[in-house]
């Protein structure tokens, strides 16, 4: 970053934020790739554009107390960061996680702004969540946990306000319990949350959309440069629905999926995963990927990170969590052949491991375009429940195609109108930055 202006609001920010390493990460990067919008647009400082970007409308934190089942009183923290609603109401997910705390919560919301504008529907950008560990928590205790979040957070959502969904830790059970509070507590608005099981009002198609959005994503990747997905070997890391369902459509594909892991440790599969073994375990049963090895005496089971292993492939889709794969095990993935990498999850590549990517000239995909298929689909959720309309899976998976293809354009093209050699982290970056300028302007200050 040498641009004066940049420099002086980021320096401000990494003074103010000093402990927020994870908002000021994902800033930086998002500052570094809109350079040379920067440059062009002198007057930007004069109207703060930056400042401004930076900045929450408002962050909400709150207490949760709730009572486990020994009888206990616990209490949590929870949040919701209503970062930007120039594109329409806050739009984001809930993480219940207990590495949750406001540095999280707000990188997250920040590239919720520009992930959401790439999708071309009408919504801004939002995240929240607590810091609970719903790992070996009963069904009773999410419930209370998740009741009790909902109770203060409902003062602060609404369909036309802000609409909640969900990330790490929360999927359509925790969403059904919080759009069940909700009801008790308020009208019955069905787009007040996204992600919402199918018969409450949920879209066809949202569970997946995520992990599909991210295949979709991956082939315009390699159409670009004329290849297929056809026999490559894909490493996936993550086991939730994200990995899970990019395992899936990448094997329809005829891609060849070799790993998934969790928090605990990674399986690897020579010939392939079996997903069906998968799903038993992950999905219906909720329980750990090391299991795996008990019904697939070919695969290996690795403690630890996926990303310390030498497996030979083409693609990376890490589907975990942030800051998932730092500089040396970027580099180990550049040894071992991977050509591509495409992000299920928020900003998991570390900023150096990018740069390890761009300088070995890998495709990189990031989180912010690859993986909004599921945020997209959220908006899609929110059209239906206002039109009083179901779609139907091909209806919706159609649309999803459309979006991550135009999205994959978006991010394309600024690289090529800024000669960037197929930089989609900067295309995407410029492309959505270049929107909310505008939309900025426009409305004044
Ligand atoms: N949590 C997802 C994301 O990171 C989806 C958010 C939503 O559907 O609102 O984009």
């Amino acid at each position: 970053m040498v641009n004066n202006y940049m420099t002086r609001v980021y320096d401000k920010l990494s003074k103010t934020f000093e402990h927020e390493t994870e908002f000021l990460q994902a800033v930086k990067n998002f500052l570094d790739a809109i350079e040379p919008v920067i440059e062009k647009h002198p007057e930007y400082e004069d109207l703060a554009i930056l400042e401004r970007i930076t900045e929450p409308e408002r962050i909400i934190s709150f207490r949760v107390p709730w009572v486990d089942d020994q009888g206990k009183v616990q209490v949590n923290r929870g949040y919701r960061v209503q970062f930007n609603s120039l594109n329409g109401p806050y739009k984001g997910g809930i993480r219940f996680h207990p590495s949750v705390n406001q540095s999280i919560m707000k990188f997250l919301a920040f590239e919720q702004i520009f992930k959401n504008d790439l999708t071309g529907l009408p919504i801004g950008g939002g995240k929240g969540g607590a810091d609970f560990d719903p790992k070996g928590k009963s069904d009773n205790e999410v419930m209370n946990f998740t009741q009790s979040f909902m109770t203060e957070l409902q003062k602060y959502i609404g369909a036309d306000e802000d609409v909640p969904a969900g990330d790490i830790g929360v999927g359509a059970r925790e969403i059904g319990y919080m759009f069940g509070q909700y009801k008790r507590l308020n009208a019955k608005t069905p787009g007040v949350l996204t992600g919402k099981p199918i018969p409450a009002g949920g879209s066809q198609g949202r569970t997946e959309a995520t992990g599909y959005g991210l295949i979709y994503f991956l082939l315009e990747m390699l159409i670009e440069v004329n290849e297929s997905l056809e026999g490559k070997r894909v490493m996936i890391s993550g086991s939730g629905n994200v990995a899970y369902f990019a395992a899936k459509k990448a094997m329809e594909l005829g891609g060849v999926v070799v790993s998934l892991s969790d928090s605990d440790g990674a399986i690897y599969a020579q010939n392939g995963i079996d997903l069906d073994t998968v799903k038993q375990i992950k999905i219906d049963n909720r329980g750990r990927i090391k299991e795996y090895i008990d019904a697939d005496s070919d695969a290996e089971y690795f403690e630890g990170s996926l990303w310390d292993h030498d497996i030979k492939a083409d693609i990376a889709l890490p589907c975990a969590t942030q800051n998932e794969i730092n500089e040396e095990q970027a580099q180990r993935l550049v040894d071992n052949g991977i050509k591509f990498v495409a992000e299920g999850a928020n900003m998991p590549s570390h900023t150096n491991a990018v740069k390890v990517f761009k300088e070995n000239k890998l495709y990189y995909g990031p989180g912010k375009a690859a993986n909004a298929g599921g945020v997209a689909v959220s908006a899609l959720e929110m059209s239906q429940n206002s039109q009083r309309l179901r779609w139907t899976t091909e209806e919706v998976d159609e649309k999803l195609k459309v979006i991550m293809k135009d999205i994959f354009k978006q991010a394309l093209d600024a690289s090529n109108a800024y000669d960037l050699d197929h930089d989609y982290a900067a295309g995407a970056d410029i492309a959505s930055f270049e929107s909310i300028a505008k939309l900025m302007i426009m409305n004044g200050v």
